[in-house]
């Protein structure tokens, strides 16, 4: 069918909203009519090429719709359900076979390949002046666009009356941010958690963090209007590191350091402040996604005799048909007030939605379908 799609076609370039041939499913695929879709920092950092998808492109990777058509053997959806989508994983592999999908073996062909498993692509041009390919299947759905093509089990179904404009981000930058609190640390009633960095995936673990019972959250960021949102959000503390040593601020807040802290700024001298900022025994997680080849420097002796923790997190270690149901009720019930956070544009204002999140003049933009 034919559609409308925001094509990434050179490094860097302004997204261009264009007319494309969508495949009608296939066998185990369904098709999503996009009502919303999130703006989430890999899908500018994929245009940027930092990790090098193939281009041309559909990017989007926090779709939220309506099922349309359904392929052979899909059983579990009929058009008319509405869905969120997240991201692609094997369901066979040693990691997938252990519930831990966002750690697939397949994980970046399948959602960084730019095509179906099989190597196909869904979308290709419509007009006979261009190379006829383009990329789909980006985090196993390429949902900058009116329509797409996605495997049954990249799928959750929602409420029919599901405000999927608020919801389209819980399929990547929120449950990141939350999962990491909830699944991956498992912080706890009592604990002390500093989260470096409060964009909408730091935010996200604040008000995880409050909702799982933490008595300190330490919020960092260089920016007064983002941290005065974390303490309206659930932060007990906030430290601006362009006035103060953080460092320093958190171990005078806590007295030994915190038992968790994340990173969502995938900066080098950051990470290495939030190693120092933990107490004894204490566990850093990390969120941010940086340069392939970008590395960072330990203090050995403060991680070995400390008995210290470092772990990379993908996805909030979430299994999204587990979790995304429980931050749904949660936002229902007034306790994940994500939507302080989001700001809607049309997706005809894509190009300004991505500057808005680059400058940080909004917090998470949702592009809305008309
Ligand atoms: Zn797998
Ligand atoms: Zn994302």
């Amino acid at each position: 069918m034919k559609i409308q799609a925001a094509v990434t076609r050179s490094r860097g370039a302004e997204f261009t909203i264009e007319p494309l041939i969508l495949d009608e499913p296939q066998r185990e695929e369904v098709r999503v009519r996009i009502a919303a879709v999130g703006v989430c920092h890999t899908d500018i950092a994929m245009r940027d090429q930092v990790f090098p998808v193939p281009l041309p492109i559909v990017l989007g990777h926090e779709g939220a719709g309506y099922i349309d058509a359904v392929g052979e053997g899909v059983t579990d959806f009929v058009p008319g359900d509405a869905v969120l989508m997240s991201y692609r994983a094997c369901g066979v592999c040693p990691s997938c076979s252990a519930h831990a999908p966002s750690y697939c073996h397949r994980f970046f062909p399948l959602n960084f390949g730019g095509a179906r498993a099989d190597g196909s692509t869904s979308l290709r041009c419509d007009t006979g002046s261009r190379d006829a390919t383009v990329h789909s299947h980006f985090f196993g759905q390429s949902a900058f666009a009116s329509h797409v093509i996605a495997h049954y089990s990249n799928v959750v179904k929602v409420a029919d009356t599901a405000p999927l404009g608020i919801l389209a981000p819980f399929g990547c930058g929120i449950q990141t941010g939350a999962g990491a609190v909830m699944n991956a640390l498992h912080v706890r009633a009592g604990d002390s958690l500093a989260v470096f960095g409060t964009g909408s995936v730091g935010l996200s673990a604040v008000m995880a963090a409050k909702i799982v019972g933490a008595t300190s959250i330490i919020a960092i960021d260089r920016s007064d209007s983002r941290l005065a949102l974390a303490a309206e959000l659930g932060a007990t503390a906030t430290i601006n590191p362009t006035r103060e040593d953080a460092v320093a601020q958190i171990q005078a807040l806590t007295g030994t350091g915190v038992a968790y802290a994340l990173d969502t700024t995938a900066v080098p001298s950051v990470i290495t402040q939030a190693v120092s900022a933990l107490a004894p025994r204490g566990t850093l997680g990390i969120i941010g996604a940086s340069h392939p080849d970008e590395t960072m420097t330990l203090n050995i002796i403060d991680v070995m005799t400390n008995g210290k923790q470092i772990r990379g997190i993908v996805e909030g270690d979430a299994e999204p048909a587990l979790f995304l149901p429980t931050l749904i009720k949660l936002y229902e019930q007034g306790r994940f007030p994500v939507d302080k956070m989001i700001r809607h544009y049309a997706f005809s204002e894509i190009n300004q939605a991505v500057r808005d999140s680059e400058t940080g003049a909004c917090v998470k933009a949702v592009l809305v379908m008309p």
